[in-house]
């Protein structure tokens, strides 16, 4: 059974221009320094009854919602995540996915099963150490992203890369080669993510953060991006 750690009925941010449930599923293997749901990263830290109770309020909410999106933590570490889809697929709802696609072979595995993706880009796949404190973790996000952009492109699969921007993780330079990494593979838009301070572990981080100045930004809208601040 898919293992819950929390349940939000209705966002109307999760899954942009759509009415969506959210189901946080609990475990991430990553440390990212400015993870905001540091309660979902242990697996076995879920709710007891969290998914069939999550299901129950879907069953009553057929009709007045697009969709549901599965974020977390990371979903796809959960080996219950395609019959989750499944159920959610068979009442009527469109599936989303959050993922920073640390397991490609089980991201593969649902691609077809779903309609929207907001991919979680670090960093430069080689830089994704500095930021999940996991090492070589950049290879297996650069394999998801490449199933996904296949998806995208054969299966029209429904696509938000976004990252998540504090200066003293990501320097100009790093940020404008990603900008030029992500139009050289074709991604027309990608969202910066402001830091969001709340329940972040490092204090430090938490004290320091700021949006990307308005000279930044001018270059990375200078790589062709377009590009959105969140
Ligand atoms: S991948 Fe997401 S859930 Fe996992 S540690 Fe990083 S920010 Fe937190």
């Amino acid at each position: 059974m898919l293992e819950v750690g929390g349940f939000t009925p209705l966002s109307t941010t999760d899954w942009p221009g759509q009415l969506a449930a959210v189901v946080f599923v609990q475990g991430c293997p990553w440390r990212c320094h400015y993870c905001h749901n540091v309660d979902l990263q242990p697996r076995g830290g879920g709710q007891p009854e969290g998914w069939p109770l999550a299901l129950a309020t879907l069953q009553r909410r057929q009709g007045l919602l697009d969709g549901v999106v599965f974020s977390g933590g990371e979903p796809t570490l959960d080996p219950a995540l395609p019959e989750a889809i499944e159920a959610v697929r068979s009442l009527g709802f469109k599936v989303g996915l959050h993922t920073a696609g640390i397991y490609p072979d089980r991201l593969e595995q649902v691609l077809p099963l779903i309609d929207w993706v907001g991919f979680d880009i670090k960093a430069n796949f080689a830089d994704y150490e500095g930021i999940t404190a996991m090492p070589r973790s950049g290879l297996p996000a650069q394999r998801s992203l490449h199933a996904v952009l296949q998806a995208v492109q054969h299966q029209g699969l429904g696509l938000e890369v976004r990252t998540t921007y504090h200066p003293q993780l990501h320097d100009d330079e790093q940020l404008l080669t990603l900008a030029s990494t992500l139009v050289r593979l074709g991604i027309p838009r990608w969202v910066v993510q402001q830091f969001r301070p709340a329940h972040v572990s490092h204090a430090a981080l938490a004290a320091s953060w700021l949006p990307p100045s308005a000279a930044l930004w001018q270059r990375l809208r200078d790589t062709g991006m377009d590009l959105a601040l969140r």
